[in-house]
C-alpha cells in the first residue's frame, strides 16, 4: 500500500500575503490537519477559501497523544498537515514529535518553506549570519535561565531568541548582565505587520519603547579579546598569585598560563628585573 505525507506547513506571521498558494494546495487536499487551535486555523481556511479538512487539536498537551493516530493515517495512505497558529511549526511551536514519530516508522516528510519569525528577523538583522544559533524562548527563571544566558554570553554565533512583550525588558537586562554592554543587538517587532520595527543598537544603549507586540531578539557572537595584556595587567595578577603565599617562580607560571604571555616575561615581572615587555613578547 502506498503510505501518505506528512506535510509541515507554515502559516502568516502577521500578513496573510505569506501563506503561499503551495501551503493553499496542501491544506486543500489532506485527510487530516493537525493544528493548535481549530478556531484560529478554521479562520485561515476559510479566508484561504480552503475547505476545511478534518482537524486534530496538536498543542503541548495532546501532540503525544496524537502520535499512534497521524502515523496509522499515513501508514493506511492518508496525507496529514500539521500547522501551528503562526509560522513554521515545529519552530518553538508543536509539530516536532509527530515529525520524529513520522520518521522513525520510515514515513515521507515534506517541509513547505514559509514564514518564520527567527529567519526573517535574522536576515534583516544587520548581524552576520553565516553561522547563527536558534536558542528560542530562554526558561522563565532559576538556574536553567542562568546556564543559558551564561552559554550565550560565550557563543561565538549569532543567537536567536523569542520573546513576549511582558518579559523583553527584563531579558534585555538579563543579556546585558551576562553579555556586556557593548554587545550588538537587534530587536524585531511585529514582523510582517503594519507596526513592523527594527531597533539597532548594544546591550547597554537599546531602548525599545513601550512594550507591544512580539518580539525577537538577535544577540551578536561572542568575540574572544586577542589583545596582549600590557604590563600593569600582568603585574596586578602577579600581586593577587603572590597574595595567596606562592613563590616568584611559581606565580610567574600561573600568571603566564592564565593570561596567555611568555613565562619568561612574567618572571622578570615578578623579580623586578623590567618593567616592560621587550618587542616580539
Ligand atoms: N513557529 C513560529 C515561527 O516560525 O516563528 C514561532 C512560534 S513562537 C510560539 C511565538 C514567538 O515567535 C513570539 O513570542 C515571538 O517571539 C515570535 N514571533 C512570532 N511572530 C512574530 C512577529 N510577527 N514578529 C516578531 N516576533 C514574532
Amino acid at each position: 500500500m502506498t503510505t501518505g505525507t506528512l506535510w509541515l506547513v507554515p502559516t502568516p506571521i502577521g500578513n496573510l500575503g505569506d501563506f503561499t498558494s503551495r501551503a493553499v494546495d496542501v491544506l486543500s487536499h489532506v485527510s487530516l490537519l493537525c493544528c493548535e487551535d481549530t478556531r484560529r486555523t478554521g479562520r485561515l481556511l476559510q479566508l484561504s477559501g480552503i475547505t476545511a479538512p478534518r482537524l486534530a487539536v496538536c498543542n503541548e498537551h495532546t501532540e503525544h497523544d496524537l502520535v499512534e493516530r497521524v502515523v496509522t493515517a499515513l501508514q493506511y495512505g492518508n496525507d496529514v498537515a500539521v500547522v501551528s497558529d503562526a509560522g513554521t511549526p515545529g519552530i518553538s511551536d508543536p509539530g516536532e514529535r509527530l515529525v520524529a514519530a513520522a520518521v522513525a516508522a520510515g514515513l515521507t516528510v515534506t517541509a513547505l518553506p514559509g514564514a518564520c519569525a527567527a529567519v526573517t528577523a535574522l536576515t534583516a538583522s544587520g548581524l552576520p549570519t553565516g553561522r547563527w544559533v536558534m536558542e528560542g524562548f530562554l526558561p522563565r527563571s532559576g538556574q536553567s535561565r542562568n546556564e543559558r544566558l551564561a552559554e550565550i554570553a560565550t557563543e561565538r554565533r549569532t543567537t536567536v531568541l523569542y520573546e513576549a512583550p511582558h518579559r523583553i525588558r527584563r531579558t534585555l537586562d538579563d543579556l546585558n548582565a551576562a553579555c556586556g554592554s557593548t554587545r550588538r543587538v537587534t530587536v524585531a517587532r511585529e514582523l510582517t505587520k503594519i507596526h513592523e520595527e527594527y531597533v539597532h543598537g548594544t546591550l547597554g544603549t537599546i531602548d525599545v519603547g513601550e512594550p507591544r507586540g512580539e518580539y525577537v531578539i538577535i544577540v551578536d557572537g561572542f568575540t574572544p579579546d586577542t589583545t596582549p595584556p600590557d604590563t600593569e595587567t600582568i603585574r596586578s595578577a602577579l600581586d593577587d598569585v603572590l597574595a595567596e603565599g606562592v613563590s616568584r617562580r611559581d606565580a610567574a607560571s600561573i600568571v603566564a598560563e592564565r593570561l596567555g604571555v611568555p613565562r619568561r616575561l612574567a618572571y622578570d615581572l615578578a623579580i623586578g628585573a623590567r618593567t616592560t615587555p621587550q618587542p616580539n613578547e
